[in-house]
């Protein structure tokens, strides 16, 4: 289905995509599949074998990630096999969202090894190109591209390459990307393990730090112990665990047989460009971070979101090269507020009679209710905004799911979005808003909402006309009862329109984008009573996809 093209030079055999992903983890693969769906021709290059992850760090999901996968109709294959919870936590108080106008008012407890096999499954469905076993050794960029070398001695062209190699990418560092930050000030192991004698499960504060063991459904231990000094660059032994168990419980438990032994600290770093020509960067490779509050997999996914749908729209000549710019201006800042607040958690992890009584004054601050609200949104990806100008609350915001009535009957706003394409929802008059010049780029639904607006945190807000929706599930522009600002936010976020546009030449890197996951809104059929006038709209050119039952 991918549009690649072998070529040769005297090299030997190139193979040309239009995007080349470094990295099969958590961000690369959620890129390639954005990049699918939106019909571009992208591989990836994953140095490991098969998709198995050997360890497994992330716990969980925050509610924002679990929506941007629902937003691709592929939530419940990860809300079948983890555990719904409160998971947003903040100095040590559980951060509930179960009151949150939202419908996935909760994260999910799912190891990082299950959610990579899982988002592995709907990559291999999605059918992206996928370069295993093999790694990026470096690259080459020129006014048209990218050349990427790969171990195998093999070469890759591209326009445009990105890093989601990890924290230590070699993307990163080969693009010169400075990657400021702070050194660590403190160090763990990680381990799962099995033990002869019966462990201690659960968290423990002292003199020495944090430390915590909890058994595994396999009966193996997860162990989590803090290194003495920070800085040891070996990889980390059975004997170093023991020492360090023997150390702060006084006995190792007859640790043995570890699955895998990891060494993970709070190194905080964040790199300074997003892009360097045409080599961008999403996921750990842009930004590291202590696990603490468990943000790291769920930033990398929600960068991979919203890059995907950018850089898709350049590839494919809709959009300027420019529009790449706002991938840095609202990720970035995204990225330093979480590395702000792990920063504070790490600190709020010290044994210490201060700092224990500034994670009381905390605590006692964050059971009241406000206060509560404002954590545990920042915690859970969801309080987001992004910085689009226009006044109405809404817009840059997280596009609530809406439940709307339709010819199709009842559909969820985020169904709308299974195709990662952009939606105009019009909750007015049908045929009030005319898009006809962005028609092939931009669905634009009739549909009725019945239910109050009522944000997370923010509470009731005034009811839209209109709400333009980006494929990434944000708002660029708000209907307040006409379409002032529309063409420019159209423009802005998805191209000139065609009627002016003489930038938007068929990409020869374009592939017809599959329909997996697709809502088919576009293919279902009208009821007979409103055929005529979409027959006429038809015939003004404007396209509607679902309308508004009468
Ligand atoms: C102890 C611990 C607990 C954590 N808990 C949480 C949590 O609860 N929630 C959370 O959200 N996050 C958590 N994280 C963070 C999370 O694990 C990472 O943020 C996440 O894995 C980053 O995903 P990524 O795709 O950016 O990078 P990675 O997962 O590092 O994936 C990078 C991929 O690139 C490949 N690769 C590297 N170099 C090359 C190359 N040159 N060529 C080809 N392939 C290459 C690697 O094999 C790898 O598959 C935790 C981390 C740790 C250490």
């Amino acid at each position: 289905m991918c549009a690649s093209v072998d070529r040769s030079d005297r090299n030997g055999a190139i193979t040309e995509h239009a995007v080349v992903i470094a990295g099969g983890g958590p961000a690369g693969m959620m890129l390639g599949a954005e990049l699918t769906l939106a019909g571009v021709d992208v591989a990836i290059v994953e140095r490991r074998v098969n998709p198995e992850v050997e360890s497994s760090r992330a716990g969980g999901l925050n509610a924002r990630t679990i929506e941007v996968l629902d937003q691709r109709g592929i939530a419940d294959r990860f809300l079948s096999e983890g555990r719904a919870m409160q998971v947003a936590r903040f100095a040590d108080r559980v951060l509930d969202i179960s009151d949150f106008p939202i419908r996935h008012n909760y994260g999910l407890a799912l190891w990082q090894k299950r959610f990579e096999e899982i988002l592995a499954g709907w990559v291999d469905e999605l059918a992206v190109r996928m370069y295993r076993g093999r790694e990026v050794t470096g690259f080459a960029q020129d006014a048209a591209g990218v050349n990427v070398q790969l171990s195998d001695g093999s070469s890759l062209r591209a326009e445009y390459l990105v890093g989601c190699d990890g924290s230590r990418s070699l993307i990163r560092k080969a693009a010169g990307i400075d990657f400021p930050g702070w050194d660590p000030s403190i160090s763990f192991l990680l381990a799962e393990v099995e033990m002869s004698e019966e462990p201690e499960v659960g968290f423990r504060r002292d003199a020495k730090g944090v430390h915590a063991m909890g058994r595994l459904v396999d009966g193996h231990v997860r162990v989590v112990v803090r290194e003495e000094h920070v800085g040891q660059t070996g990889e980390p032994t059975l004997r170093d665990l023991s020492q360090l168990l023997i150390a702060v419980r006084g006995t190792d438990y007859g640790v043995h047989s570890p699955r895998w032994i990891a060494r993970f600290t709070d190194m905080t770093r964040q790199a300074a460009s997003y892009r360097e020509g045409r080599v961008m960067l999403a996921g750990d490779a842009a930004h590291v971070h202590s696990p603490v509050g468990g943000r790291g997999l769920n930033l990398g996914v929600q960068d991979a979101v919203n890059l995907g749908w950018k850089l898709a729209q350049v590839v494919n000549r809709t959009s300027p090269d420019s529009l790449l710019d706002s991938y840095q201006a609202e990720r970035h800042p995204a990225a330093a507020r979480v590395l702000r607040t792990t920063m504070t958690q790490t600190v709020l992890q010290r044994a210490d009679a201060r700092i224990d009584a500034l994670r009381d004054t905390i605590a006692e601050l964050l059971s009241m209710d406000e206060p509560r609200k404002r954590f545990a949104a920042m915690m859970s990806g969801l309080d987001i905004q992004y910085d689009l100008g226009q006044a109405h609350p809404l817009v840059g915001r997280r596009m609530p799911d809406i439940d709307l009535v339709t010819d199709r009957g009842p559909l969820r706003a985020f169904a709308l979005l299974h195709d990662a394409r952009p939606v105009l929802l019009n909750l007015g008059e049908p045929g009030d808003l005319d898009i006809t010049p962005w028609a092939d780029r931009v669905q634009l639904i009739d549909g009725d909402y019945a239910g109050t607006w009522e944000l997370s945190v923010l509470g009731a807000i005034t009811a839209p006309t209109a709400v333009l929706i980006r494929p990434d599930g944000h708002v660029a522009w708000v209907g307040e009862g006409g379409d002032v600002g529309l063409a420019e936010a159209l423009t802005t976020w998805f191209g000139r329109p065609a009627a002016m546009g003489s930038s938007r030449e068929a990409s020869t890197h374009r592939s017809p984008a599959p329909s997996v996951g697709s809502a088919s809104v576009g293919l279902r059929k009208r009821p007979a009573r409103l055929k005529a006038a979409a027959a006429i709209r038809n015939a003004q050119g404007g396209v509607r996809d679902v309308k508004r039952s009468r």
